[in-house]
């Protein structure tokens, strides 16, 4: 979602007369938007910060910093200007006020009213952020902290405006990303359904792709629109954990027989979707039993993909204080990787012989509405639209031809 975010700021500064440099060489003003969300992120921002400083920049830091990084950015390296969490939505201003000398420091949520984003530049896929904050209180995440703890939802007119846009820019697949997406609308009365069942209507060769969904937030109607053929094949279902104990720790607010139970309904509606999840691995409390649960549940699950992480404790979070095993982190990640790689080999071999569209990402390579990538021989057009018939697939690679 960061880099909506850069993007959107880019073009809120372009709009308003700021020159935008690529380069940090050639600026007078750098702008390190943050990412508060591990430990690594926020060492790469004060790296970032380090190198801007000693060019002797002036420096803005936004984004979704703790309170306590950028007191450390103070003292570290004088910096003082901030825009925490939506506040972003004054960059130009912010950008004005330290180029006259003055340093902000700025939180709200002014972003989301914002005039929208109208392309990507570098994408081939437009990215659009329809809501921001999070009411759940899972026990290992700050972000709620970071990016607000009420729903902030872009009005619906905005976002069926921010999509024609960027169709008429040629942007041919829109993801539509949020800190908690399914709970899209709920500030304003209207939800996610409501928003999909407007763009699908929008004329045009195009797909929409949701970029992550909770499974609480998956309801029947949205399962149903799954089929419609502007809403690309592709669901990713944060997991975290195949243990109940280890899920009621995290307080996710779900047990695997909920998850199960939701994903089951979404295979028999729509049998070749494609799964993707996350799972946190070496959670306080998960011994070797308990991440054997998960390791069933994952190989009971279709996922075709699985993003792992190692638990890190992230200062402001419930489970910061919290033991955990990191020694077994490394062992448990490779054995969930060895479960999806298979799952999502037999996955793709279902569409042998199959005619797909893809979208055309370099000369070479285009992207199923289910997300995998296919590989092509022919010189391609980025961004454009292919109908192709996949003869090939093994693990590392699915080969198909032009039709
Ligand atoms: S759902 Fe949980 S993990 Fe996701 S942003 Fe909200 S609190 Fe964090």
């Amino acid at each position: 979602m960061n880099q909506v975010d850069t993007e959107w700021m880019r073009q809120q500064c372009q709009k308003s007369g700021v020159a935008v440099m690529d380069t940090l060489d050639d600026s007078t003003i750098a702008v390190v938007n943050s990412c508060a969300v591990t430990s690594r992120a926020e060492t790469d921002v004060a790296r970032w910060v380090k190198k801007a400083v000693a060019k002797n920049k002036s420096v803005i830091v936004t984004g979704c910093l703790t309170k306590e990084c950028a007191v450390r950015l103070k003292e570290s390296f004088g910096v003082s200007s901030f825009l925490f969490g939506g506040a972003r939505g004054k960059i130009a201003y912010a950008v004005r006020q330290v180029a006259s000398g003055k340093s902000v420091e700025l939180a709200d949520d002014t972003d989301m009213k914002a005039p929208g984003i109208s392309f990507m530049s570098g994408k081939t896929r437009g990215f659009l952020k329809i809501e921001e904050g999070c009411t759940h209180r899972c026990s290992y995440c700050i972000i709620p902290a970071l990016r607000g703890r009420k729903i902030v939802s872009r009005p619906i007119d905005m976002v069926v405006d921010d999509v024609k846009t960027l169709l008429y820019n040629g942007y041919k697949e829109i993801v539509i990303s949020g800190t908690d997406i399914g709970a899209y609308g709920k500030d304003l009365g209207y939800s996610l359904y409501e928003l999909l069942r407007r763009l699908i209507l929008i004329e045009g060769d195009f797909r929409i792709r949701i970029s992550s969904i909770g499974v609480i937030d998956l309801n029947d109607n949205l399962i149903s629109l799954m089929e419609n053929e502007k809403i690309c094949r592709h669901l990713h279902i944060s997991l975290q954990s195949g243990s109940d104990k280890i899920l009621s720790l995290m307080r996710r607010p779900y047990n695997t027989a909920f998850y199960g139970k939701k994903i089951e309904a979404v295979v028999n509606r729509v049998p070749d979707i494609a799964i993707g999840t996350d799972v946190i691995v070496g959670f306080p409390g998960e011994d070797e039993d308990e991440f054997k649960k998960t390791a069933g549940f994952v190989s009971d699950m279709p996922f075709v993909y699985l993003h792992p992480f190692s638990y890190s404790p992230r200062i402001g979070a419930e489970s910061y204080c919290w033991q955990y095993e990191k020694s077994a982190q490394k062992r448990r990640i490779k054995v969930l990787k060895a479960i999806v790689k298979k799952k999502n080999l037999i996955y793709r071999r279902q569409f042998l012989g199959r005619q797909v569209k893809v979208l055309a990402e370099n000369e070479k390579q285009g992207r199923t509405s289910y997300y995998f990538p296919v590989s092509l021989p022919h010189g391609l057009k980025r961004g454009f639209f292919y109908d192709v018939l996949i003869h090939n697939v093994d693990y590392d690679n699915t080969q198909a031809d032009i039709v």
